[in-house]
This record gives C-alpha cells, sequence and structure tokens, in this order.
C-alpha cells in the first residue's frame, strides 16, 4: 500500500476485508490501529499481531492518517457509524480496500517500468461475479496471465503484485465502490439496476450514485453499461462524447442495438456485436450450457465487450463461453433424476434476481422465500406463469406466501419444501431454488442456503 508509509492507519471491521487491509498495511511500511465491536474478531486480529483500539474512545483519531472502513459496516445510512464520524470530525479521510488498492496501482513501481496490467472493474446490481467470473474465465482460456478479486474470491489487497500484460477483473459492490476514495480501473463494467441494499444507500438515487462511482474521475478507458434500465441509458448517455464514441459499449438483451456505436447486444439466445453500424459478429448462446437465460445472456454480453475491449477476438471468445461452467449457487444445476432438473439459485436474493430465473427455465416447482427485502413481491406475479407451484420457506412464509399469485405450500424448512417438490415433480419439471429474499433468517449465508438445498435434494433422491 503506497503513501501510507511510516503512517497510523485506523481499520474499521475485522472480517475478510478488514484483516487482509491491515496486513497489506503493514506490509507497505504503515501501522495498522484496528477495531471491531466483536471480540473474537479482535482476539483473531492479534493473533495476526496486529494492535486494537477502540476507535470511538476520544482521541482515537489524534494520530490517524486514514481510516479504513470494511464494506459490511454501513457507514452513513441507516445511521451514520460513531467510528466514522469521529474520524471525518477529526478531519480523517475514509476510504477502503478498494481506494487502497487503486491508490497502489496508480503509484506502483509496475507503472515505472512500462509494465502495463490492467483493471476490468464490474459493478451492477445484479450478475456481477458471474460476468467477472466469465471475463477471468476467457482470459485464462485464451492464457492471457488475469487474477479474479474483489467481492467475488480474493480481497483486493491479497493479489499478487500483477506481471505485464496481466488484468485484474474486480468485482465491486455499491458498498465498495461508494467508499474507495481512488476507482480508476481501465475498464469499468456495469451490467444493470434493480432495488437492492436500499437501507444502506438512502434509496434508488443513493444505490445508483454508489454504483456510478466506478465512472467518474475522467472515466475508465472503456466504459461498458447496460441500457436495460433507464439509469444505464442515462450513464452511457452522459459519459458519450457522441453517438460514434466507442469508449462507451451498450449492451442490452431487451433491444436491436445497431447505432454508429459500438455495442453488443443478445436476442432470441444470439449475441451480436455492431461497430460503426456494422456487424462484427454472431454467437449463438443456446447452445452454451454454463448460460442459461436471458439473464446469463446479459452476463454474457458483458463478458464478450469486456473481452473485446481487452482486444480478443469473438472467436476465442466463443470458444471459452462453451467451457464455462457457471458458478455455485447462480443457476446451477445440481441433479437430474427421472426427467426432473434440480437447479439451486440461493443467490437470487431479491426480485429482481429471481425474476430472472422464473424466466429462464419451463415447468418450475418454485422453493422461494426467506427474509424478504424492501419493494414488494409484485415483480414476481408477472413472470410466474411458468411457475406450477410454489413451496414457501422462511419464518415468515405464510405472510411471502400471500403476496404470491401461484398456487403455493406454506413449507417453512428447506426439508418440508424439497420433499413436497419432490412429492410433486413429473419428468420435464425443474425443482428451482430461487428465493427473492436474503437467507439471514434461516442460515448464515445464501451459500449455507444453497448447501442445503443441495443436500437435501441428493438425501431424498436416494431415501
Ligand atoms: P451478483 O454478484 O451481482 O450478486 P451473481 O452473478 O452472483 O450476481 O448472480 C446473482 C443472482 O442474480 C443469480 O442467482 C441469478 O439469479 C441472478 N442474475 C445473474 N445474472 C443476472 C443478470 N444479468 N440480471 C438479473 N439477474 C441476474
Amino acid at each position: 500500500v503506497q503513501g501510507l508509509s511510516g503512517k497510523n492507519v485506523a481499520v474499521l471491521g475485522l472480517g475478510r476485508s478488514g484483516l487482509s487491509a491491515a496486513l497489506a498495511l503493514v506490509d507497505g511500511g504503515a501501522t495498522p490501529i484496528c477495531w471491531d465491536d466483536n471480540e473474537a474478531a479482535r482476539v483473531a486480529a492479534e493473533t495476526h499481531g496486529l494492535t486494537c483500539r477502540d476507535l470511538k474512545k476520544q482521541g482515537a483519531f489524534d494520530d490517524v492518517a486514514r481510516l479504513i472502513v470494511s464494506p459490511g459496516i454501513p457507514h452513513l445510512y441507516p445511521a451514520p457509524n460513531p467510528v466514522v464520524s469521529k474520524a471525518l470530525a477529526a478531519g480523517v479521510p475514509v476510504d477502503n480496500d478498494i481506494g487502497l488498492f487503486f491508490q497502489s496501482f496508480a503509484t506502483s513501481d509496475w507503472n515505472n517500468f512500462d509494465i502495463t496490467p490492467q483493471v476490468v472493474a464490474v459493478t451492477g446490481s445484479n450478475g456481477k461475479s458471474t460476468t467477472s467470473a466469465l471475463i477471468h474465465h476467457i482470459l485464462e482460456h485464451v492464457g492471457r496471465p488475469c487474477q479474479l478479486a474483489g467481492n467475488i474470491g480474493r480481497g483486493v489487497l491479497d493479489i499478487d503484485p500483477p506481471i505485464d500484460g496481466e488484468v485484474v477483473v474486480l468485482e465491486l459492490s455499491s458498498y465498495q465502490t461508494e467508499l474507495a476514495r481512488s476507482l480508476t480501473p481501465d475498464i469499468a463494467v456495469f451490467t444493470n439496476l434493480s432495488p437492492d441494499h436500499l437501507d444502506r444507500h438512502h434509496g434508488m438515487g443513493g444505490y445508483f450514485a454508489a454504483k456510478r462511482r466506478l465512472f467518474s474521475e475522467g472515466g475508465p478507458d472503456r466504459a461498458i453499461v447496460g441500457v436495460d434500465e433507464d439509469e444505464g441509458r442515462f450513464l452511457a448517455g452522459q459519459l458519450s462524447e457522441g453517438p460514434t464514441d466507442d469508449r462507451v459499449m451498450r449492451i442490452s438483451v431487451e433491444e436491436k442495438l445497431t447505432g454508429p456505436g459500438w455495442q453488443v447486444f443478445a436476442r432470441k439466445g444470439f449475441l451480436s456485436e455492431y461497430r460503426k453500424g456494422r456487424q462484427a459478429a454472431s454467437i449463438d448462446l443456446r447452445s452454451v450450457a454454463g448460460l442459461p437465460g436471458a439473464h446469463n445472456h446479459q452476463n454474457a454480453c458483458a463478458a464478450y465487450a469486456a473481452c473485446r475491449a481487452l482486444g480478443l477476438a469473438p472467436k476465442v471468445i466463443e470458444a471459452a463461453f462453451h467451457t464455462f461452467g457457471g458458478l455455485p449457487h447462480r443457476s446451477q444445476t445440481i441433479a437430474e433424476a427421472q426427467g426432473v432438473r434440480y437447479v439451486n439459485d440461493s443467490k437470487a436474493t431479491n426480485v429482481d434476481s429471481a425474476a430472472k430465473a422464473l424466466q429462464a427455465f419451463k415447468r418450475i416447482r418454485w422453493i422461494c422465500g426467506g427474509l424478504q427485502k424492501e419493494g414488494g413481491l409484485e415483480g414476481l406475479n408477472a413472470v410466474s406463469g411458468e411457475v406450477l407451484k410454489a413451496y414457501v420457506i422462511g419464518r415468515e412464509a405464510a405472510q411471502f406466501a400471500m403476496q404470491l399469485d401461484a398456487e403455493t405450500q406454506v413449507c417453512t424448512t428447506m426439508a418440508e419444501a424439497v420433499a413436497a417438490a419432490i412429492a410433486d415433480a413429473e419428468a420435464g419439471d425443474v425443482v428451482l431454488l430461487a428465493p427473492a429474499a436474503a437467507s439471514f433468517d434461516q442460515y448464515d449465508s445464501f451459500e449455507r442456503r444453497g448447501e442445503d438445498f443441495a443436500a437435501q435434494v441428493v438425501a431424498r433422491l436416494s431415501d
């Protein structure tokens, strides 16, 4: 971490990213002063030789050059965090690990040696992980050195020093883009926007503003923007110098984009690239097993555009699509038995992502429910035409079920829901876990929920 050597840097939150930031600060010659309200997290940090200090105490920021805040800690909404407020009152800049990463990247030695690693940063409401992993997969497929970090996999400060020609692919959540003081990717991707995490961003405007920060500071060399919502159209328009400016690549799964700029869209299962009004490529996505459904075609468009911006040829990108296995808990087929397919989309934690899953399959026995997010479930009823029946889980299952138009069965537990769905399922049906809700009422994480689903399916099928 450049520029903070010899200084004290406060680190708030000692989860994965906080710990990695603290250790990177030590490596860079700074002294991290750590805090987490959770005592066990402090004890764990101390076993790494880190020093803890209660940052809420009077004078805690007197000798501190910067405060690094973890993405899991709400800093302003729904209520200002007392430590963050204290730092700001003391005139101490507030930043996060992403800001430290870009600051280091901009000032590191490799820039002096004509070594040019590139950073591709991906944000958006849904599809970030899939898009980032797909870009990384395509780069690996062509043998280009690359690393994947951020909200997925490794912390940004845990990556290996990049080598010449390497591409660092970062998945960035709105929490991460909002606080980073430096955000200077070479290529920035905005997949889409739908309501999520609104409590922490004080509504949709704040949420969009957080994501948009990736495109400020003079902007990336290339901006890839999903234009299927008003916000994306606005962003693309604002970044463009004019209709032929191909610094902005527009992507869509709703519109045929054939203007004079550079654009990639998918319709009826075909991905098309147009540049300067001419078709540059066409790829049949219908046979790409790892990317089912229109939502994944949007991810394919975003990843394709990023790889084109990096100079890859359409044919190699197409070949790499076919070897993409998909990510766990996202449209992941976990079993097939007696003609019934079992799909784990536990990561569908909001209404929009679950709606996409409901549109990607036919004859659905739908396991849903959990901790409901703001905004209601209306968007789901509009797309539940293929739902044969919903099996509702979660502590508030009955209340969740009442909002659905489909035939419902209140199951509460995953075990009950899987048993009921299997009992009802006939050949050709898809048993789909796409909860449209967070998992925290019953699980530690969406991963645990998806694993429970898979375990229950396997247990029932082998009965
Ligand atoms: P993120 O990292 O943004 O949460 P993921 O790639 O992990 O995105 O996908 C999360 C969930 O959102 C998936 O389970 C799937 O149901 C849904 N999804 C994936 N891609 C998209 C997309 N482009 N648009 C809408 N929903 C999507």
